[in-house]
């Protein structure tokens, strides 16, 4: 876990690169992430990278396929603390719940999606090593919408084909109103 005192820190330094965001519709986006099999500074480097990128972004969660990387890994910011999920597993899952979501791959586009309000998970750390954490509420939620995209998946794919039509149009209409 990076502190926010130490990325602050890195970020004034302002030698950390940055990654673009892809965007709804790249195919990028679709692809079905690979295991981290390999530990150490390049991993570090990266979760730096994406946290930071997160970070600049106005973001509280960033997956490694919206970056153009095809690893199970993504770094989330929510109660103020950075912390990056190395694959990442859901084990346990209670209690439904309805959320307005936003995605940094959708940008402007809030919808609401149904999903568990309290999860046992599994993951590995930078060095490889495996915890397990539950999670509730934003945690829980920001944490699936992660998963969902190392699986190739954005969170239109929990809407019925007539609402995505729908949101497509919005998000056409916010694209429209970016470009004036
Ligand atoms: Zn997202």
């Amino acid at each position: 876990m990076v502190s926010v005192a130490a990325l602050s820190t890195i970020l004034q330094m302002g030698n950390l690169p940055m990654f673009e965001i892809l965007k709804y519709p790249n195919p990028k986006l679709n692809i079905i992430c690979k295991p981290v099999t390999e530990f150490g500074t390049h991993l570090i480097d990266t979760v730096n990278s994406m946290i930071a990128t997160m970070v600049a972004n106005n973001g509280i969660g960033l997956a490694a396929n919206q970056v153009g990387l095809d690893i199970r890994l993504f770094v989330m910011n929510v109660q103020d603390s950075m912390k990056e999920y190395i694959n990442p597993v859901i084990l346990e899952y209670s209690d439904e719940i309805e959320y307005d979501e936003g995605c940094l791959s959708f940008p402007g586009l809030f919808i609401d999606i149904r999903r568990y309000n309290k999860i046992k998970i599994k993951a590995t750390t930078l060095m490889g090593v495996e915890f397990e954490e539950e999670l509730e509420g934003l945690d829980a939620i920001c944490f699936a919408h992660e998963l969902d995209h190392l699986n190739g998946l954005t969170f239109f794919d929990h809407l019925s084909p007539l609402k995505q039509k729908m949101q497509q149009k919005k998000l056409q209409k916010l694209k429209r109103e970016a470009n004036r």
